[in-house]
């Protein structure tokens, strides 16, 4: 896997392994781009059935990635009820953002608010105001 620069994968306390910054990422710049095996609407359907963690982002409607195969380092980004970065998409690129200034050995978290996980996907942030699910439903 070839990470994107400034990105480290590590042992997170929120789940498996996380991404972690290795450099400063100021608020308001991008930290990087997602990347991973572009897959139609019946690919995902069919991963998402087959596996119990799956790193499958929506680009556009028809449009997915599968950072599984091809990813680097985003697809580690963990969920948080209180991240540190946000996603912006723009021209079919996914891009994650810094919230705020994120220090180096600071593990990078994003609020995933809908994914293909069931609605009752238990939250394991432990970030304060916790909503106890990672979609919010
Ligand atoms: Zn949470």
């Amino acid at each position: 896997m070839k990470l994107a620069p400034g990105l480290a994968i590590q042992k997170s306390p929120i789940d498996g392994r996380g991404c972690f910054a290795t450099q400063l990422f100021p608020k308001g710049k991008k930290i990087a781009e997602y990347a991973g095996e572009l897959i139609s609407e019946r690919e995902v359907a069919l991963r998402v059935k087959t596996r119990r963690k799956h790193r499958i982002c929506a680009i556009e409607r028809g449009r997915h990635l599968d950072g599984a195969r091809g990813g680097n380092g985003t697809h580690y980004i963990n969920h948080s009820c209180r991240p540190n970065s946000y996603m912006r998409i723009t021209h079919g690129h996914l891009l994650f953002m810094a919230l705020r200034d994120i220090q180096p050995g600071e593990e990078i978290t994003c609020d995933y608010i809908s994914t293909h996980h069931p609605d009752d996907y238990r939250c394991r942030c432990k970030a304060e105001g916790c909503r106890g699910t990672i979609n919010r439903v």
